[in-house]
């Protein structure tokens, strides 16, 4: 059977352009998780490297439709198996430097919250050539298919990404609440990633520096994947949705006006299809 398949298979028809480079790390955009959602560059590169590291949320199916000579190294940091920061930048040095086509496969974009900027810092330091390919980030992807648009010409023309990491009591946090808060009072919308488990007290923070309750709140869990599934609120309501619902990570929340745009077309709207 390998063999008639192989047969079958075409000639491999990649630009040279979009090859991936021998001694060259490319860090590659899977996007939010159907594979069809790959971008076109990011499926010849992928097809054409010699070895894949990839995160936890890139879905199988992507994986497993690359050719068989294809090296596939799991390097998720989900907590049972958790590979290191600095032993996921090692390997990818190594590797580029033995001088193979390396992909470091990110989910959604490299370069939204995905460490991709630690790994280009580390690679640039040590003279490794790398490439980026960007990809559909769920941060556009989860509004996207939820039918929430990120900007309305008479809701909101600004967009504001935070995580949810950040949270309130953080010391340090990065995160400036008091104008956060006015941004989302005035109309801009806020996304927010990783913020499942500090739902409740990021929802408080913004409602104690001066968010009305009634602000709307969409919770798109797994966004694109087959049980992808959205959890509608408001600030005032949302905890307790979201915990009588399960609600569990990966889930992108929005904030703000365009949340109730979504209301209007939710009837007509149709559910988006995984491959
Ligand atoms: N680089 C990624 C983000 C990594 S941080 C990107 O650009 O999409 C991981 C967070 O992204 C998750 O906690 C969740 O908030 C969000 N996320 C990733 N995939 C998602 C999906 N399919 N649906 C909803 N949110 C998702």
């Amino acid at each position: 059977m390998t063999g008639s398949r192989e047969a079958e298979r075409p000639e491999p028809s990649i630009p040279a352009r979009a090859q991936a480079e021998p001694g060259t790390v490319h860090l590659v955009g899977a996007g939010p998780g159907d594979p069809d959602l790959l971008t076109v560059r990011a499926r010849w590169v992928l097809e054409t490297a010699d070895v894949v590291f990839h995160d936890a949320l890139v879905r199988e199916a992507m994986v497993s439709s690359l050719p068989k000579s294809t090296e596939v190294v799991d390097v998720g940091k989900r907590v049972e198996h958790k590979t290191p920061q600095s032993a996921i930048n090692e390997r990818l040095v190594e590797r580029a430097r033995a001088g193979d086509a390396v992909v470091r496969l990110k989910g959604g974009d490299p370069f939204v919250y995905g460490r991709g900027g630690e790994e280009a810092s580390y690679l640039a330091e040590r003279d490794v050539p790398f490439a980026v390919v960007p990809g559909v980030s769920s941060v556009i992807a989860a509004p996207g298919v939820a039918g929430i648009p990120l900007t309305h010409r008479d809701v909101a023309s600004r967009v504001t990404v935070i995580t949810g990491h950040e949270t309130p009591e953080k010391e340090e946090s990065a995160l400036d609440w008091a104008a956060l808060a006015d941004d989302v009072a005035s109309g801009a919308t806020l996304v927010m990633v990783m913020g499942v488990r500090t739902l409740d007290r990021n929802v408080a923070a913004l409602c104690e520096h001066g968010v009305d309750g009634e602000t709307p709140i969409a919770l798109v869990e797994r966004a694109t994947w087959a049980d992808q599934r959205v959890t509608r609120a408001t600030l005032s309501t949302v905890v307790d949705r979201a915990a009588a619902a399960d609600v569990s990570p990966p889930a992108t929340a929005i904030v703000g006006d365009v949340v109730a745009h979504r209301d209007a077309i939710e009837d007509v709207l149709r559910p988006f299809e995984p491959a």
